[in-house]
Protein backbone atom coordinates (compact mmCIF):
# COMPACT_ATOMS: atom_id res chain seq x y z
CA UNK A 1 0.00 0.00 0.00
CA UNK A 2 1.19 3.68 -0.73
CA UNK A 3 1.17 6.74 0.92
CA UNK A 4 -1.30 8.34 0.10
CA UNK A 5 -3.61 5.00 -0.07
CA UNK A 6 -2.39 4.77 4.11
CA UNK A 7 -3.08 8.62 4.46
CA UNK A 8 -6.46 8.48 3.31
CA UNK A 9 -7.28 5.02 5.44
CA UNK A 10 -5.63 6.48 8.21
CA UNK A 11 -7.72 9.53 7.95
CA UNK A 12 -10.93 8.03 7.06
CA UNK A 13 -10.82 5.21 10.30
CA UNK A 14 -9.54 8.35 12.42
CA UNK A 15 -11.97 10.85 12.01
CA UNK A 16 -15.27 9.36 10.76
CA UNK A 17 -15.44 6.46 13.46
CA UNK A 18 -16.31 4.07 10.84
CA UNK A 19 -15.17 0.27 10.94
CA UNK A 20 -13.12 -0.51 8.00
CA UNK A 21 -12.10 1.32 4.32
CA UNK A 22 -11.05 -0.27 0.82
CA UNK A 23 -10.48 1.35 -2.28
CA UNK A 24 -11.47 -0.23 -5.76
CA UNK A 25 -10.34 0.53 -9.14
CA UNK A 26 -13.21 2.49 -11.48
CA UNK A 27 -11.42 -0.22 -13.86
CA UNK A 28 -12.84 -3.20 -11.92
CA UNK A 29 -15.92 -1.50 -11.01
CA UNK A 30 -16.28 -1.61 -14.77
CA UNK A 31 -15.66 -5.07 -15.71
CA UNK A 32 -19.37 -5.24 -14.27
CA UNK A 33 -21.66 -2.12 -13.91
CA UNK A 34 -23.64 -1.72 -17.26
CA UNK A 35 -22.51 1.55 -18.92
CA UNK A 36 -25.25 4.50 -17.33
CA UNK A 37 -24.42 3.04 -13.74
CA UNK A 38 -20.37 2.90 -14.05
CA UNK A 39 -18.16 5.66 -11.47
CA UNK A 40 -17.05 7.71 -14.07
CA UNK A 41 -20.60 8.31 -15.60
CA UNK A 42 -21.12 9.92 -12.01
CA UNK A 43 -17.80 12.02 -12.56
CA UNK A 44 -16.02 11.68 -15.55
CA UNK A 45 -12.27 10.63 -15.72
CA UNK A 46 -12.87 8.97 -12.34
CA UNK A 47 -10.25 5.97 -11.24
CA UNK A 48 -10.49 4.91 -7.80
CA UNK A 49 -13.50 4.32 -5.43
CA UNK A 50 -12.90 4.61 -1.64
CA UNK A 51 -15.48 2.34 0.00
CA UNK A 52 -16.29 3.05 3.69
CA UNK A 53 -18.02 0.15 5.66
CA UNK A 54 -19.51 1.24 8.97
CA UNK A 55 -21.45 1.27 11.63
CA UNK A 56 -23.11 -1.33 12.98
CA UNK A 57 -26.18 -0.83 14.54
CA UNK A 58 -26.15 -0.78 18.51
CA UNK A 59 -25.66 -4.39 20.12
CA UNK A 60 -29.01 -3.00 22.44
CA UNK A 61 -30.47 -2.28 18.20
CA UNK A 62 -29.81 -6.41 17.58
CA UNK A 63 -31.74 -7.11 20.85
CA UNK A 64 -34.81 -5.07 20.36
CA UNK A 65 -37.95 -5.95 18.65
CA UNK A 66 -38.08 -6.09 15.19
CA UNK A 67 -40.47 -2.82 14.65
CA UNK A 68 -37.53 -1.15 16.63
CA UNK A 69 -34.98 -2.57 14.06
CA UNK A 70 -36.83 -1.47 11.25
CA UNK A 71 -36.67 1.81 12.58
CA UNK A 72 -33.54 2.49 13.90
CA UNK A 73 -31.84 -0.41 12.74
CA UNK A 74 -30.64 1.19 9.63
CA UNK A 75 -27.10 3.19 9.89
CA UNK A 76 -26.23 4.06 6.39
CA UNK A 77 -26.26 7.85 6.82
CA UNK A 78 -22.86 7.92 8.41
CA UNK A 79 -20.92 6.33 5.91
CA UNK A 80 -22.62 7.93 3.26
CA UNK A 81 -21.90 11.36 5.51
CA UNK A 82 -18.64 10.79 5.83
CA UNK A 83 -17.95 9.51 2.27
CA UNK A 84 -18.92 13.39 1.48
CA UNK A 85 -16.69 14.81 4.07
CA UNK A 86 -13.79 12.54 2.67
CA UNK A 87 -14.50 13.53 -1.14
CA UNK A 88 -13.67 17.20 0.46
CA UNK A 89 -10.40 16.03 2.30
CA UNK A 90 -9.31 14.32 -0.73
CA UNK A 91 -9.86 17.67 -3.32
CA UNK A 92 -8.34 19.87 -0.46
CA UNK A 93 -5.11 17.47 -0.13
CA UNK A 94 -4.12 15.75 -2.88
CA UNK A 95 -6.27 17.81 -5.74
CA UNK A 96 -8.06 16.07 -8.33
CA UNK A 97 -11.58 15.99 -8.47
CA UNK A 98 -14.08 13.94 -5.89
CA UNK A 99 -17.58 13.42 -5.51
CA UNK A 100 -20.02 11.22 -2.77
CA UNK A 101 -21.25 8.56 -4.83
CA UNK A 102 -25.18 8.99 -5.05
CA UNK A 103 -26.01 6.08 -2.49
CA UNK A 104 -29.89 5.61 -3.14
CA UNK A 105 -32.31 5.61 -6.17
CA UNK A 106 -32.75 9.24 -6.81
CA UNK A 107 -36.69 10.84 -6.86
CA UNK A 108 -35.59 12.03 -10.61
CA UNK A 109 -34.83 8.59 -12.03
CA UNK A 110 -30.74 8.12 -12.86
CA UNK A 111 -28.75 9.54 -15.61
CA UNK A 112 -30.43 6.59 -17.96
CA UNK A 113 -33.81 7.52 -16.60
CA UNK A 114 -36.33 4.81 -14.56
CA UNK A 115 -35.36 4.07 -10.57
CA UNK A 116 -32.75 2.46 -10.78
CA UNK A 117 -29.90 3.39 -8.22
CA UNK A 118 -27.03 5.26 -10.09
CA UNK A 119 -24.41 3.33 -8.84
CA UNK A 120 -24.23 -0.15 -6.69
CA UNK A 121 -21.99 0.57 -3.68
CA UNK A 122 -22.31 -3.23 -2.74
CA UNK A 123 -20.38 -3.83 -6.38
CA UNK A 124 -17.86 -1.12 -4.72
CA UNK A 125 -17.62 -2.65 -1.97
CA UNK A 126 -16.64 -6.20 -3.27
CA UNK A 127 -14.52 -4.48 -5.70
CA UNK A 128 -12.91 -2.77 -2.49
CA UNK A 129 -11.93 -5.92 -0.60
CA UNK A 130 -14.70 -4.78 1.89
CA UNK A 131 -17.12 -7.79 1.25
CA UNK A 132 -18.79 -10.28 -0.85
CA UNK A 133 -22.96 -10.30 -1.38
CA UNK A 134 -24.18 -13.39 0.23
CA UNK A 135 -27.51 -15.61 0.00
CA UNK A 136 -29.65 -12.57 2.48
CA UNK A 137 -30.23 -10.45 -0.57
CA UNK A 138 -26.90 -9.82 -1.98
CA UNK A 139 -26.32 -8.10 1.20
CA UNK A 140 -22.44 -7.75 1.50
CA UNK A 141 -21.23 -9.98 4.60
CA UNK A 142 -17.39 -8.70 6.06
CA UNK A 143 -15.23 -11.46 7.16
CA UNK A 144 -14.96 -9.41 10.34
CA UNK A 145 -17.85 -7.39 11.25
CA UNK A 146 -20.11 -9.40 9.36
CA UNK A 147 -23.05 -6.74 8.82
CA UNK A 148 -22.41 -3.14 8.10
CA UNK A 149 -23.56 -0.01 6.13
CA UNK A 150 -21.70 0.74 3.46
CA UNK A 151 -21.21 4.57 1.81
CA UNK A 152 -18.54 5.73 -0.78
CA UNK A 153 -16.46 8.14 -2.61
CA UNK A 154 -15.66 8.43 -6.39
CA UNK A 155 -12.28 10.09 -7.10
CA UNK A 156 -10.34 11.13 -10.34
CA UNK A 157 -7.18 10.11 -8.04
CA UNK A 158 -5.43 7.47 -8.87
CA UNK A 159 -5.02 4.86 -6.07
CA UNK A 160 -3.26 1.43 -5.35
CA UNK A 161 -6.92 -0.92 -5.41
CA UNK A 162 -7.09 -3.48 -3.41
CA UNK A 163 -9.06 -5.73 -5.03
CA UNK A 164 -11.94 -8.13 -4.56
CA UNK A 165 -11.70 -10.64 -1.68
CA UNK A 166 -10.69 -14.53 -2.45
CA UNK A 167 -11.89 -16.76 0.68
CA UNK A 168 -15.18 -17.39 0.45
CA UNK A 169 -17.64 -15.49 3.13
CA UNK A 170 -20.99 -17.14 2.39
CA UNK A 171 -22.17 -19.72 2.53
CA UNK A 172 -20.95 -20.08 6.18
CA UNK A 173 -19.21 -23.74 7.21
CA UNK A 174 -22.41 -24.34 9.75
CA UNK A 175 -24.84 -23.18 6.61
CA UNK A 176 -23.70 -25.42 4.21
CA UNK A 177 -24.15 -28.51 7.03
CA UNK A 178 -27.29 -27.37 7.95
CA UNK A 179 -28.36 -27.18 3.67
CA UNK A 180 -26.95 -30.42 3.25
CA UNK A 181 -29.37 -31.47 6.07
CA UNK A 182 -32.53 -29.33 5.39
CA UNK A 183 -32.06 -27.75 1.97
CA UNK A 184 -31.88 -24.14 3.42
CA UNK A 185 -29.64 -21.64 5.67
CA UNK A 186 -29.99 -20.13 8.66
CA UNK A 187 -30.94 -16.67 6.54
CA UNK A 188 -33.63 -18.60 4.84
CA UNK A 189 -35.21 -20.86 7.71
CA UNK A 190 -35.31 -17.13 9.69
CA UNK A 191 -37.55 -15.50 6.83
CA UNK A 192 -41.00 -15.29 7.95
CA UNK A 193 -42.21 -14.71 4.63
CA UNK A 194 -39.63 -17.31 2.63
CA UNK A 195 -38.02 -14.52 0.64
CA UNK A 196 -34.73 -16.10 -0.03
CA UNK A 197 -33.90 -19.04 -1.86
CA UNK A 198 -30.92 -20.87 -3.43
CA UNK A 199 -28.81 -23.07 -3.83
CA UNK A 200 -25.06 -24.60 -2.57
CA UNK A 201 -22.67 -26.52 -4.98
CA UNK A 202 -19.23 -27.28 -3.90
CA UNK A 203 -19.13 -24.67 -0.65
CA UNK A 204 -20.13 -21.98 -2.69
CA UNK A 205 -23.41 -19.97 -3.83
CA UNK A 206 -24.77 -21.47 -7.35
CA UNK A 207 -28.22 -19.68 -7.28
CA UNK A 208 -29.25 -17.16 -5.09
CA UNK A 209 -33.06 -15.79 -5.14
CA UNK A 210 -34.59 -12.88 -2.94
CA UNK A 211 -38.47 -12.66 -3.36
CA UNK A 212 -38.41 -8.48 -2.64
CA UNK A 213 -41.75 -8.18 -3.46
CA UNK A 214 -42.48 -10.31 -0.26
CA UNK A 215 -40.05 -8.85 1.66
CA UNK A 216 -41.65 -7.41 4.63
CA UNK A 217 -40.13 -3.74 4.29
CA UNK A 218 -42.06 -3.96 0.87
CA UNK A 219 -45.16 -5.29 2.19
CA UNK A 220 -45.29 -2.67 4.48
CA UNK A 221 -44.78 0.16 2.17
CA UNK A 222 -47.39 -1.32 -0.18
CA UNK A 223 -49.53 -1.84 2.73
CA UNK A 224 -49.89 1.72 3.61
CA UNK A 225 -50.07 2.92 0.17
CA UNK A 226 -53.24 0.78 -0.57
CA UNK A 227 -54.91 2.13 2.92
CA UNK A 228 -54.80 5.72 1.62
CA UNK A 229 -55.89 5.21 -2.20
CA UNK A 230 -58.78 3.00 -0.39
CA UNK A 231 -59.32 5.99 2.22
CA UNK A 232 -59.53 8.79 -1.10
CA UNK A 233 -61.81 6.05 -2.34
CA UNK A 234 -64.23 6.20 0.22
CA UNK A 235 -63.99 9.91 0.64
CA UNK A 236 -64.86 10.50 -3.02
CA UNK A 237 -67.84 7.75 -3.50
CA UNK A 238 -69.20 9.95 -0.18
CA UNK A 239 -69.24 13.09 -2.22
CA UNK A 240 -66.36 14.28 0.11
CA UNK A 241 -64.42 15.83 -2.84
CA UNK A 242 -62.38 18.39 -1.10
CA UNK A 243 -61.17 15.22 1.67
CA UNK A 244 -60.80 13.24 -1.12
CA UNK A 245 -58.38 16.02 -2.67
CA UNK A 246 -56.81 16.35 0.60
CA UNK A 247 -55.38 12.90 1.28
CA UNK A 248 -54.62 12.49 -2.23
CA UNK A 249 -52.55 15.54 -3.10
CA UNK A 250 -51.82 15.51 0.98
CA UNK A 251 -47.97 14.79 2.59
CA UNK A 252 -48.91 11.62 3.91
CA UNK A 253 -50.20 10.34 0.34
CA UNK A 254 -46.76 11.78 -1.25
CA UNK A 255 -44.26 9.89 1.64
CA UNK A 256 -46.23 6.69 1.09
CA UNK A 257 -46.02 7.09 -3.14
CA UNK A 258 -42.26 8.14 -2.34
CA UNK A 259 -41.56 4.89 -0.46
CA UNK A 260 -43.61 2.55 -3.06
CA UNK A 261 -41.97 4.27 -6.02
CA UNK A 262 -38.23 5.20 -4.93
CA UNK A 263 -37.94 2.71 -1.51
CA UNK A 264 -36.89 6.31 0.20
CA UNK A 265 -37.74 7.67 3.55
CA UNK A 266 -38.77 5.36 6.52
CA UNK A 267 -39.21 1.53 5.86
CA UNK A 268 -36.07 1.70 3.56
CA UNK A 269 -34.59 -1.09 5.76
CA UNK A 270 -35.84 -4.66 6.15
CA UNK A 271 -37.23 -6.95 9.33
CA UNK A 272 -34.16 -7.86 9.67
CA UNK A 273 -34.65 -11.38 10.42
CA UNK A 274 -32.04 -13.29 8.06
CA UNK A 275 -29.41 -10.96 9.14
CA UNK A 276 -29.85 -11.43 13.06
CA UNK A 277 -29.82 -15.69 12.16
CA UNK A 278 -26.71 -15.46 9.93
CA UNK A 279 -23.51 -17.05 11.94
CA UNK A 280 -20.94 -14.54 10.22
CA UNK A 281 -23.06 -11.28 11.57
CA UNK A 282 -23.30 -12.70 15.15
CA UNK A 283 -19.65 -13.09 15.30
CA UNK A 284 -19.46 -9.87 13.83
CA UNK A 285 -21.66 -8.09 16.44
CA UNK A 286 -19.31 -9.97 19.25
CA UNK A 287 -16.43 -8.41 17.09
CA UNK A 288 -14.52 -6.33 20.27
CA UNK A 289 -13.66 -3.72 17.29
CA UNK A 290 -17.57 -3.26 16.29
S1 LIG B 1 -35.63 -8.69 5.84
FE1 LIG B 1 -37.15 -10.03 6.75
S2 LIG B 1 -38.70 -10.37 5.17
FE2 LIG B 1 -36.89 -9.50 4.16
S3 LIG B 1 -35.70 -11.29 3.46
FE3 LIG B 1 -34.91 -10.78 5.49
S4 LIG B 1 -36.10 -12.01 6.93
FE4 LIG B 1 -37.19 -12.02 4.97
S1 LIG C 1 -26.90 -17.37 7.06
FE1 LIG C 1 -25.32 -15.91 6.39
S2 LIG C 1 -23.55 -17.15 5.82
FE2 LIG C 1 -25.33 -18.51 5.98
S3 LIG C 1 -26.08 -18.65 3.89
FE3 LIG C 1 -27.24 -17.02 4.90
S4 LIG C 1 -26.09 -15.17 4.42
FE4 LIG C 1 -24.74 -16.87 3.97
Amino acid sequence: MGRIEEEIKDYALKRTGILAVGIASVEDINRYAPVGYRPDDQLPGAKSVIVLGGQHPTKGSWKAHPKVMVEIGPTADGPVRHAAGLSYFLEAKYGGESVPTIANTSLGGSLQGGTMPWQSIKLHAEMAGLGQRSLMGGVILNQTYGFFSLGSCITTLELEPDGPLEATICPHSTCIKLYEKTGQTFCMQACPLQCLSGEIENGRIKKMTYLRYRCASICQRDKEHGILIRRAIKKALEGKDFDMKQMLYGEEFASAENRLAYGTLRYFANCWECIKACPVVKRGIKSEKA
